[in-house]
């Protein structure tokens, strides 16, 4: 965890002024530190026969997509609104300023998927509500959620539901 915590780059007033960045891409690029986010990442959920990790935009595709296929589960991305080609479900959500929406395949889940929503860092969470309630919405059997990183100072646990069961490699 200290070797993926070394190459974990902060950048300060990124986006905007007094954000502190977890720039994950110095990791990723890492070959060793990509493998053990992979494996750790995949450690969490071995046992628990996941069948679709959804990744949300854009960050969340890359440990998205490595979890999903170190569990031999599919992967279904959760896009911003107009990218997917294909009938959409949508949720809108808050943000600091203003509103977001993003939007997943209305087909991507069905009944008998058990699921992990995965994106890189958990800020406020109000990502990951949205997210989760689009995948809630199509009535799987089972819903996990996990972060690469988990920033504790913004709280965003206490927004996401909490019968769910939550994991983060990493908390700052
Ligand atoms: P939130 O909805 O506030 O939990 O924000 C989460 C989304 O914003 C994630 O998709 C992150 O990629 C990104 N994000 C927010 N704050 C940070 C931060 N300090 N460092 C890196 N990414 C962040």
């Amino acid at each position: 965890m200290e070797y993926i915590k070394s190459k974990i780059r902060d950048v300060q007033d990124f986006p905007t002024k007094g954000v502190l960045f977890k720039d994950l891409t110095t990791a990723f690029k890492d070959p060793r530190a990509l493998h053990i986010i992979g494996w750790d990442l995949s450690q969490l959920y071995r046992d628990k026969g996941v069948t679709k990790v959804v990744g949300i935009e854009s960050r969340g595709f890359i440990g998205g997509s490595i979890l999903a296929f170190e569990l031999g589960a599919g992967f279904v991305p959760a896009r911003k609104p107009g990218k997917l080609p294909a009938d959409t479900v949508r949720q809108e959500y808050a943000k600091e300023y203003g509103t977001d929406v993003i939007e997943m395949h209305r087909d991507a889940i069905g009944p008998d998927d058990i699921v992990v929503i995965h994106d890189d860092v958990l800020a406020t969470g109000g990502t990951m509500v949205a997210a989760y309630n689009l995948v809630k919405s199509m009535n799987p059997k089972k819903i996990y959620i996990n972060f690469i990183i988990e920033l504790t100072a913004l709280n965003g646990r206490a927004a996401l539901p909490a019968d769910v069961d939550v994991t983060s490699l990493i908390s700052y």
